[in-house]
C-alpha cells in the first residue's frame, strides 16, 4: 500500500484498494488512442492474487457496517459519487474520448447517463419498495393450527465483483449500472477495470473512493483492480468472499465467468449480459408506406458508435417484395456513404473483420460502407439471405459486434413467424408496423415476449432509456439470467435476497418490517399494499 488518494486528476497508474493507491506487480498495459493508434500515459500494471485477496478481505470487512447504513445514507453516498464525477467531467471526458475513440458528444452524454443512474438508485433507495417489506400478522386463533407472525424483507447478498465493459467506458464501467445497483443494495463492490480504458477507470474509481471517505462509508466498500481476465478476473469470481458478479462483454467471457462461479464450492449468481443480434421485424404495411425512410433510419442506428452497442440492429426480417426492395435500396445508398469510424480496440476491430468475413461466406453481400485508413476502423457491412439458410446456420445467427447486419427475406408471414420462433434469446426485438399491420403484430408478439427482454415498436433498439420500467436483459445468450435487468431501477434486485422473520421479538425486528412502519414504506400487510 502506498500513497493516499491525490486530489488532483493527474493519473497515477495505480489500483485502488479500500481507499489506498496501490501499484500493480504484473504486466504493463496502457490506454491506447484507437484513432491514432498511440499509447497513452501512464502505464498501469496488473494486480496479482495478493491484490484480489486484499480487495476481497476489505470488502468482506466492509459488508457488515455498509449494509447497516440507512437507505438515506446510501442515497447520499450515490449522489456524492455523481457529484464527484461531474466535478471532474472535463478531464474525464477528454480521457474517455482519447481511450475509446468515441465522439465527445457521445461521451458527454454518457457522463450524464452515469450520474443519472446513480441518482436513480438514490431515488429507488428513498422510495423504499426495494426492501420488499411484507407482513403476515399472526393468527393465534386459526384452526386447526395458529399462524405465526411472519415478516419479510430483502437484504444484500454481500461483496459483488463487477467487470467494466469496453463499449460504455462510463455507463457500463467502474461507476456504471452494475456498481450503482450493487452499492444501492448495500453490497461492497470490487471492480475489474477493462483494459481498453484504464485512465478513465482510475478517474472514476477515485471519484467513488473520495465519496466513500467523505460520506464515512467503510473503506472496503469499493476497490478497483487491473488485471488479465482469465487470471485476476477468475481469481476475483472464485474468491469465497465474493457473492455475486456483474458483467457486460462477450459470450465467451461471460460464459467463462458463469462456469467459474458455478464450479466454486459455494456457487454464486453471475449476471452476464453477453450477446444479442436484436431482430427488427418490418411488417408489410410499414414497408409499403415508408420502406425507404426505414432503410435510411436503420443505417443511422446500425452505424452509430461504429455499431458497438449490445442493442445494435444486427438482423432485419421481412416478407420479400417491393417494400423490402425500397428498404434495401435506401439502406444501400446510405451505407455506401457511411464513413469508416474507429473501433474501441484493435482486438475488437479484428473480431469484427473476422465476423464480417464469416457472414460473407454464408450470406450474399448487399453493400459495404466506405473503407477506413487503418486496420482499427469499422467498415459497415450489410448482407442478405433467405429464411431457410438463416435458420440452419449458427454463423448467420451469431453476434458480429460492429456495424454489420443481415436481412432475412421471407416468403410470407408464416415464415417470418418461424424465423422468430427459431431465434436465440435477445436483448431487444423491434417491430415496425402501421395500423394495418396490428393483426400481424399481435400474432408475432407472444413469440417475441419469449425471445427478448425489451420489445419496441416503430423505433430503433440503440439507445436504452434508464428508468423504472426499463428491461435490459433477456433469455440466453443475451444474458446468463433472464429474470433480471442490468439497466433501470429493477437492477438492484440482482443483488438482494429475501429473508423471512418468524415470531422474531418486536424489539429485534429491522425497521422496514417493524410495527408502526417507522420507515413509512409501502408494505404488503396480510396481502394488501399499505402505508399503515
Ligand atoms: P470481453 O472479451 O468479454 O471482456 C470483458 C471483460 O471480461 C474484460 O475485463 C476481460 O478481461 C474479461 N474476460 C474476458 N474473458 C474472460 C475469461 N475467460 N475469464 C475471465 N475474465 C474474462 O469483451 P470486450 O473486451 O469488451 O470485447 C470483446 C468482444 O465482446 C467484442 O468483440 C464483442 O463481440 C463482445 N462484446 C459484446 C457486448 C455486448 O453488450 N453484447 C459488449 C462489449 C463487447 P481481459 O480483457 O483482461 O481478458
Amino acid at each position: 500500500m502506498t500513497a493516499t488518494i491525490a486530489e488532483t486528476t493527474d493519473l497515477t497508474g495505480q489500483m485502488l484498494i479500500a481507499g489506498a493507491l496501490v501499484s500493480g506487480t504484473g504486466d504493463e498495459i496502457r490506454g491506447v488512442d484507437p484513432a491514432a493508434g498511440t499509447p497513452l500515459e501512464p502505464a498501469y500494471r496488473y494486480g496479482d492474487d495478493s491484490h484480489v485477496d486484499a480487495a476481497c478481505a476489505a470488502a468482506a470487512e466492509a459488508f457488515g457496517p455498509y449494509r447497516a447504513t440507512t437507505s438515506e445514507r446510501r442515497a447520499r453516498f450515490l449522489e456524492a459519487i455523481a457529484a464527484n464525477i461531474e466535478a471532474i467531467s472535463t478531464p474525464l471526458i477528454a480521457r474517455a474520448v482519447a481511450e475509446s475513440g468515441l465522439p465527445q458528444a457521445r461521451i458527454t452524454g454518457e457522463v450524464g447517463r452515469t450520474t443519472g443512474q446513480l441518482r436513480l438508485f438514490a431515488a429507488v433507495l428513498r422510495e423504499g419498495s426495494w426492501t420488499g417489506a411484507r407482513i403476515d400478522p399472526a393468527l393465534p386463533d386459526r384452526a386447526p393450527l395458529p399462524r405465526p407472525d411472519i415478516r419479510q424483507r430483502s437484504i444484500p447478498l454481500g461483496p459483488v465483483a463487477v467487470f467494466g465493459a469496453s463499449n460504455f467506458p462510463l455507463a457500463f464501467s467502474v461507476a456504471g449500472g452494475d456498481t450503482a445497483s450493487a452499492l444501492a443494495a448495500g453490497c461492497p463492490v470490487v471492480v475489474k477495470a477493462h483494459d481498453a480504458h484504464p485512465g478513465t477507470s482510475e478517474l472514476v474509481g477515485r471519484a467513488i473512493a473520495d465519496a466513500v471517505a467523505a460520506e464515512g462509508m467503510p473503506a472496503g466498500t469499493f476497490s478497483l483492480l487491473y488485471g488479465y481476465g482469465p487470471a485476476l478476473g477468475t481469481a476475483l469470481v472464485t474468491d469465497p468472499r465474493i457473492k455475486a458478479v456483474g458483467f457486460t462483454g462477450s459470450r465467451s467471457g461471460g460464459m467463462a465467468l458463469v462456469a467459474a462461479a458455478a464450479a466454486r464450492p459455494e456457487p454464486i449468481p453471475v449476471y452476464a449480459e453477453m450477446s444479442s443480434i436484436n431482430p427488427v421485424f418490418l411488417l408489410d404495411g410499414a414497408l409499403a408506406s415508408r420502406g425507404s425512410d426505414l432503410g435510411r433510419a436503420f443505417v443511422g442506428s446500425l452505424t452509430m458508435g461504429s455499431g458497438q452497442f449490445c442493442t445494435n440492429p444486427g438482423l432485419v426480417i421481412a416478407v420479400d417484395g417491393p417494400g423490402l426492395d425500397a428498404f434495401v435500396a435506401a439502406a444501400r445508398e446510405a451505407l455506401e456513404q457511411s464513413a469508416a469510424t474507429p473501433m474501441l480496440t484493435s482486438d475488437i476491430a479484428a473480431r469484427y473483420a473476422a465476423g464480417v468475413e464469416s457472414l460473407g461466406a454464408e450470406a450474399e453481400l448487399v453493400v459495404r460502407g466506405a473503407e477506413g485508413d487503418g486496420g482499427g476502423t469499422c467498415q459497415a457491412a450489410l448482407f442478405t439471405t433467405d429464411a431457410g439458410r438463416f435458420s440452419g446456420s449458427e454463423v448467420l445467427q451469431a453476434e458480429v459486434f460492429g456495424s454489420s447486419s443481415l436481412i432475412v427475406r421471407c416468403a410470407d408471414a408464416d415464415e417470418v413467424k418461424a424465423v422468430a420462433e427459431n431465434l436465440e434469446g435477445q436483448l431487444t426485438a423491434t417491430v415496425h408496423a402501421d395500423e394495418a399491420d396490428h393483426e400481424a403484430a399481435a400474432t408475432l408478439l407472444p413469440t417475441l415476449e419469449t425471445k427478448a427482454g425489451r420489445i419496441l415498436f416503430n423505433g430503433w433498439p440503440t439507445g436504452v432509456e434508464v428508468g423504472y420500467a426499463q428491461v435490459h436483459g433477456g433469455p440466453f445468450p443475451a444474458t446468463s439470467d433472464s429474470r433480471t435487468t442490468s439497466v433501470g431501477a429493477r437492477a438492484i434486485e440482482r443483488f438482494l435476497r429475501p429473508v423471512a422473520y418468524q415470531d422474531v421479538p418486536k424489539g429485534l425486528l429491522p425497521s422496514e418490517i417493524a410495527d408502526g412502519n417507522p420507515d413509512a414504506l409501502w408494505r404488503r400487510v396480510d396481502g394488501r399494499l399499505t402505508k399503515d
